[in-house]
């Protein structure tokens, strides 16, 4: 076996599998370092050395990317849809559209805590199965294979993920299909599935719980004031309630929200930022209506959905009935949503938090590299949030200190 820097530099794999997909000798597989980090690894006796896996990589040959033309806040009409979804339904709104014209869906899939991939999806059961963020690296296997096969069978093909997954697909096929249409996620980073194993491990010790075959973890749902983050367990199939822990009590997410465990890639990400890789983006509204009015209800979660190519803007205008659209501007978007200005920023005590996690485990390293100061700082926020005339007012002076930057 011979490692990723064959194809990249490490520093630079986002590990988004197109080196994989490609390799007809089936020479390459994804590894986990140490600490749960997927990169590629070849295996030399399989290899042809055909240079295949370097000419598709997309840290090595980056991706043109496109200025958003349009920008909508956006939610579904159906309530359910909305309530069941992350933010606004905006993804399953597009999905539901593909799948009554006869095509495919590629999106992640949680079956149960153990197994978080992307999936191919015919069925309006399936596209409720991809519904919610889940924060951590979503396996995309050998998917862009089989959205291949899907594209030369002539069926239309809908692929959401964060944007180096559809940067890792594109390169793969490297040429535009009509047929195609890609939905990027605006992305803080992403963490290995292994460090969430760890958290559910705590979770485990000392409780009476279910095999994790039966455990599922949301890491986002909705209160009545806004978004909460935590990991709130649940058991499969009726998805039962079991317990939630709420940021920053959880060392999982904590230590995702403060990118402590995104991969070392996402700090330097070169798709942060307001260009992006595909014909739509969805993420957050956040800061929705702070500063400039809106007739929409943030509080029940409201996607932001930029319009970045004319193929994006044809599947909007075909599946639009399905939403409630608002016509907003990029700088509102922007403002409100660090990650459309730039990469997350490595945090300082990263080296620290890795260190103890090698050595001592999740909780232990969360409590080293995250003084107890901040702490209570990240725990006053949260609890400030329940208290609507506060978080109004928090989010106006955050949004006026970005606009000043912005100008
Ligand atoms: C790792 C990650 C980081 C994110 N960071 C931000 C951010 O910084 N700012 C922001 O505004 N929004 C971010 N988002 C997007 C946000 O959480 C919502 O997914 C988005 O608002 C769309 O919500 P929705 O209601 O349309 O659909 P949802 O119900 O959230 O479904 C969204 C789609 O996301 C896909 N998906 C879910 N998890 C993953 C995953 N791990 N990898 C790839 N695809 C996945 C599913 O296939 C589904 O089609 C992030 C999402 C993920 C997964
Ligand atoms: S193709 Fe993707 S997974 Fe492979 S080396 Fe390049 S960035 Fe890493
Ligand atoms: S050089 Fe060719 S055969 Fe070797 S790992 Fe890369 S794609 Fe596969
Ligand atoms: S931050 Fe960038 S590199 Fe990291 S998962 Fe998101 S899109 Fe990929």
């Amino acid at each position: 076996m011979i490692g990723t820097e064959t194809i990249c530099p490490r520093e630079q794999c986002t590990a988004c599998g197109a080196c994989a997909n490609v390799c007809g000798h089936d020479a390459i597989a994804m590894h986990e370092d140490e600490l749960g980090y997927w990169y590629p690894a070849i295996d030399v006796s399989r290899c042809v050395d055909c240079g295949l896996c370097k000419a598709v990589c997309p840290a090595l040959h980056p991706l043109e990317l496109h200025q958003p033309d349009k920008v909508y806040a956006a939610v579904c009409r159906d309530v359910q849809e909305r309530a069941s979804s992350s933010s606004g339904g905006a993804a399953s709104m597009l999905g539901r559209y593909v799948l009554e014209l006869g095509g495919v869906v590629y999106g992640c899939r949680q079956t149960n805590c153990r197994d978080i991939r992307h999936v191919r999806v015919t069925e309006q059961a399936g596209l409720d199965e991809l519904k919610g963020s889940k924060y951590v690296q979503s396996d995309v296997g050998l998917c862009y294979r089989s959205v291949k096969r899907d594209l030369q069978d002539g069926r239309r093909v809908l692929f959401v993920g964060t944007p180096c997954q559809v940067a890792g697909l594109k390169r793969f096929l490297r040429r535009e299909h009509e047929g195609l249409w890609t939905v990027d996620l605006v992305c803080h980073g992403v963490s290995p599935q292994k460090i969430l194993q760890a958290d559910i491990d705590l979770f485990a010790s000392g409780e009476k719980m279910p095999e994790k075959e039966r455990l599922y973890v949301d890491f986002r749902w909705k209160a009545g004031y806004g978004i909460r983050y935590g990991i709130r367990y649940r058991e499969l199939p009726e998805k039962r309630l079991l317990k939630s822990i709420s940021y920053p009590y959880d060392p999982y997410i904590t230590a995702f929200m403060t990118g402590l465990s995104s991969r070392e890639n996402c700090h330097r990400c070169v798709y942060a930022g307001s260009p992006r890789v595909g014909d739509l983006t969805i993420g957050d509204f956040w800061g929705l209506g702070a500063l400039e009015k809106t007739a929409m209800n943030a509080k029940k979660g409201v996607s932001l959905l930029l319009v970045n190519t004319a193929k994006g803007g044809d599947l909007l205008s075909r599946a639009g009935g399905g939403f409630v659209l608002e016509e907003r501007t990029l700088a509102e978007a922007v403002r409100g949503n660090a990650n459309l200005q730039r990469a997350s920023v490595r945090p300082r005590n990263k080296d620290v938090f890795k260190q103890i996690l090698k050595e001592k485990g999740l909780e232990a390293a969360c409590r080293a590299a995250i003084p107890l100061s901040r702490y209570v700082r990240l725990a006053v926020v949260e609890e400030l949030k329940r208290v609507s005339p506060l978080v109004a007012l928090f989010k106006r002076v955050r949004l006026l200190v970005n606009q000043c930057k912005q100008s």
